[in-house]
């Protein structure tokens, strides 16, 4: 008898991971918590207004599953002027979240025994959901040679006759890698060729710290794009759960409505309103702040004789650590009091992720417990 696709996957490691730390540290632990990458600074005031007002005028109702017509209008603007992508207010959906919009948008693909191809290391969720539509994940491993990029061969070797699509996430989470344009376009053109969808998921786009970012979008056939964003973490806005998926292929956008309003109806319509405010709302303080971790992190990490790529974008270090991943995760956090994620939730064992979505103080302190820790197992 078939398994049942809940049988074949298991919980979100990034959120147990996070849960864990939390439930620690409000038993009173004292717990540097380098796991969920999650912005720490609060949620901008205008957006907050905007929330308030929504309340206060009564907008507690229902609303087009689709997301407002007003919200989908200041997206559709949004990315315009900041990104030069366009979608028509009509093309978008909003969704609880990058994830939901996700899950939305495998679930309006896939058919049963259909193959979607992800580069590791790849964020935890994709595989879940993939596996939850009836597809079947099948997983590239770049190479930390390679910038944890793609190469030709490593892509033509997993592509088959089942192949319905392709998700490409950059800046990446884990690795903080930014793909580079030769190997966007090399990635389209075999889409293109092959007539395979691409599931592109930009959600760290506006966190860049060196070099630049480019979009799948104009690269990839229109009919076969579906274009990924949130406001989660460009805005602080973890908890709010908007993001949204948009693209030109009428069909897939008519399935993933129908989806969107069966699951879910609407997303919070308090979030929606805060959501209009967060497209006029800038973040350049955020990116600014996050460089200077970075920066932080970098010099620690090369002092310390870690092993590891520069991240150029998104927030996260993620370095080598040896054979046993898992273990060293638990250790550290048993010994030292550090909850970092180990790189086998993102299909790369051998690697940890620290998240530096948190401030210098927190930082400086985890930092100094991890060289503890590895000064005494050295
Ligand atoms: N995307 C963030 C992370 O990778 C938040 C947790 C999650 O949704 O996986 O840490």
């Amino acid at each position: 008898m078939d398994m049942h696709p809940t049988d074949l996957i298991a919980p979100s490691k990034t959120l147990e991971v996070d849960a864990l730390a939390k439930k620690l540290i409000s038993e009173g632990k004292d717990v540097v918590n380098l796991t969920a990458g999650e912005p720490d600074f609060p949620t901008p005031r205008p957006i907050v207004e905007k929330a308030v007002e929504a309340l206060e005028k009564g907008y507690t109702k229902y609303t087009d599953s689709n997301g407002l017509p007003a919200l989908r209008e200041a997206i559709s603007k949004y990315l315009k002027a900041k990104k030069s992508i366009e979608f028509s207010a009509d093309e978008i959906v909003v969704s609880n979240g990058g994830k939901q919009s996700l899950f939305n948008a495998f679930a309006s693909i896939l058919d049963s025994g259909d193959e979607v191809i992800l580069f590791a290391p790849l964020w935890v969720s994709y595989p879940a959901q993939i596996i939850l539509s009836r597809g079947q994940p099948v997983i590239v491993k770049t190479k930390f040679e390679n910038g944890f990029m793609p190469t030709k061969d490593e892509l033509l070797i997993a592509v088959r006759e089942n192949t319905k699509a392709i998700v490409v996430n950059s800046p990446n989470n884990p690795s903080g890698g930014i793909y580079d344009y030769d190997t966007l376009k090399m990635i389209a053109q075999i889409a293109n060729e092959r007539g395979i969808f691409v599931i592109t998921d930009e959600v760290y786009d506006d966190l860049v710290y060196e070099g630049t970012h480019k979009s799948m979008y104009g690269l990839v056939r229109e009919e076969l794009l579906i274009y990924i964003n949130a406001f989660s973490k460009s805005h602080s806005m973890t908890g709010w759960r908007v993001g949204y998926a948009a693209t030109k292929n009428k069909d897939v956008k008519k399935k993933m409505s129908k989806i969107q309003s069966h699951v879910a109806s609407n997303i919070n319509t308090i979030a929606q309103y805060a959501a209009i405010a967060a497209c006029e709302t800038d973040n350049t303080y955020m990116v600014e702040e996050f460089k200077k971790r970075r920066k932080f992190i970098i010099e620690k990490a090369r002092e310390y004789g870690l092993d590891f790529l520069e991240p150029k974008g998104a927030f996260y270090l993620f370095f080598k650590v040896g054979d046993n991943d898992e273990e060293f995760c638990k250790r550290l956090l048993a010994e030292k009091l550090v909850a970092a994620v180990p790189g086998s939730a993102f299909e790369m064992p051998g690697f940890v992720r620290i998240s530096f979505a948190n401030s210098l103080n927190i930082l400086e302190e985890g930092m100094s417990r991890i060289k503890e820790f590895m000064d005494s197992h050295a």
